[in-house]
């Protein structure tokens, strides 16, 4: 930490004049970059950022290294908040600026009309305060209401009486967001909400350095890094941004969904809350969590499901918080029905992911035919559909006909989601064929019967995802429903009736 407390230490330090006084917040970050490239070109630029290695990051590092004023073109939940943030990563340890300042006024290069006369006045012995990176970001949310005063400023018509000073004068100026990011970052995001007025004032700043308040012209010489974020199609439809402020974007970037499940796991398993207190105090491994691949996968797969499904709005996006919120929400099913049982291990099942509707249906926007049915609905198909899929995943080819038969011969069998594991196991173990099957999911007689029953669950659901078994809203396990038509056909027919599918899958 430097210790310059006056300008005159300042000048002696290694923030010297030759340095500092036309080294604005750009040529900062694309030096902070270039050092990192150079010094540590395997550590990731941005950390946290998941599934962008070879596709967003480099194209932010060269609108960086161009000095550019970028913007993020993306869906929500893409990550695009969280890398603006992270650019402050790049930007220097410290900063001084002329203590008191609300502009954060450059000691070498002062602009506010204040410091200017401080500096005057008190020469070297003028006094240095610093700021810390995150004391040099600014992010607003764009809305329509947004007005000059709150970005730019306003002029405060009492304040210019009784200094005696002209309305213009910028004594009078009560600044807003963008004079108070000075030498800073300033994000806006969803900038297309921004009014076209708005846009004006912000291509001023950005283009001369002046702008009007209230028709007088006021010099704003900012340093600024500004970066925006904006959904794709509300940026790119005609009239939403003025053509000058999007002269003035150097880059345009766009971000993406995970391109595969991995990612998004990854992503989903570094934000959600996983990592809980037991709540027992002698519970030194907290809440004693065990995961198993299978529902990650299915959480995972509900969100790119979504992403494909015509009932969901394309335009509005699925966001990575829909598999988060729903992690947590499987996890809190796990723990409660953990603690009714004084069950020492929480292990989430297939049935907790039902039980995380109400973390799912608010994050989709259904189009015409998805309204019609009902969030409800929709999301239960699409948990249906991410569950055949991780089923194929980790089962495919197993062969499943001995179980199947066995609810063909009239078996059933309850899996509540609040049902102790003890409770039902006995059952499973009726099922002949079933927890044998387990092994494929690296569980064995050996685990404990919490796990057991959550992958023998999980073969069920994958079964009757596939319509080879039938379960009503009780979670009542039965043979599948046939068409009318198959019924007189033996039992034991190898045809399948057409449209029963995927017959390679399970033989
Ligand atoms: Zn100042």
């Amino acid at each position: 930490m430097s210790v310059a407390r006056t300008l005159g230490e300042l000048r002696a330090s290694s923030f010297s004049q030759s340095r500092l006084v036309s080294r604005r917040v750009k040529d900062e970050l694309r030096e902070n970059l270039m050092t990192r490239l150079r010094e540590r070109p395997d550590e990731p630029i941005f950390p946290g950022i998941v599934g962008y290695d070879d596709t967003v990051v480099p194209q932010i590092v060269n609108a960086i290294l161009s000095r550019h004023n970028f913007i993020l073109l993306g869906l929500r939940g893409q990550a695009k908040s969280r890398i603006l943030r992270a650019l402050t990563t790049l930007l220097d340890p410290e900063m001084p600026y002329i203590a008191g300042c609300e502009i954060h006024d450059n000691p070498y290069a002062p602009i506010c009309r204040r410091c200017r006369e401080l500096v005057a006045k008190e020469k070297d012995a003028t006094p240095i305060a610093w700021l810390t990176p995150d004391h040099r970001y600014v992010e607003k949310l764009a809305t329509p209401d947004v007005t000059i005063a709150d970005l730019i400023g306003d002029i405060d018509p009492i304040k210019a009486a009784r200094g005696g000073h002209e309305l213009s004068s910028e004594f009078t100026v009560h600044y807003g967001l963008l004079p108070r990011a000075n030498r800073g970052i300033f994000a806006i995001n969803e900038l297309p909400d921004l009014a076209g007025k708005i846009q004006v004032g912000l291509f001023n700043i950005m283009q001369e350095g002046d702008v009007q308040i209230k028709g007088y012209p006021i010099r704003l010489p900012l340093d600024l890094a500004i970066v925006f974020s904006a959904n794709p199609e509300d940026y790119t439809a005609r009239g939403k941004i003025i053509t000058p402020l999007k002269d003035r974007i150097g880059s345009e970037i766009r971000t993406h969904y995970p391109a595969t499940i991995e990612d998004g796991i990854a992503i989903t398993a570094q934000e959600a809350w996983i990592h809980r207190e037991g709540g027992r105090e002698n519970d030194r491994n907290g809440s004693r969590l065990h995961m198993p691949k299978y529902v990650q996968e299915v959480i995972e797969r509900i969100a790119f499901a979504a992403r494909e499904d015509k009932k969901v709005d394309k335009r509005s996006g699925v966001s990575q918080r829909l598999p988060i919120s729903a992690m947590e929400n499987v996890i809190s099913n796990a723990e409660r029905r953990a603690l009714t049982h004084q069950e020492n291990v929480v292990i989430p099942r297939i049935s907790d992911i039902y039980a995380a509707l109400p973390a799912i249906t608010g994050k989709l926007e259904l189009e015409y035919e998805g309204e019609m049915k009902g969030a409800d609905h929709v999301s239960r198909e699409l948990i249906r559909t991410a569950i055949a899929k991780a089923y194929d995943a980790h089962l495919h080819g197993a062969n499943m006909s001995q179980i199947v038969q066995w609810f063909d011969l009239g078996g059933e069998i309850q899996l509540s989601d609040n049902a102790g594991a003890r409770e039902v196991l006995d059952g499973l173990n009726q099922i002949q064929g079933l927890m044998e099957k387990t092994t494929k999911l690296n569980v064995g007689p050996k685990d404990s019967a919490e796990l057991r029953v959550s992958a023998a669950e999980f073969i069920l659901e994958g079964l009757h995802a596939h319509k080879k078994i039938g379960r009503n809203e009780e979670r009542v396990f039965a043979a599948a429903e046939k068409p009318a038509k198959v019924i007189e056909k033996p039992v034991f027919d190898q045809d399948e009736p057409p449209g029963y599918g995927r017959k390679r899958s399970f033989n």
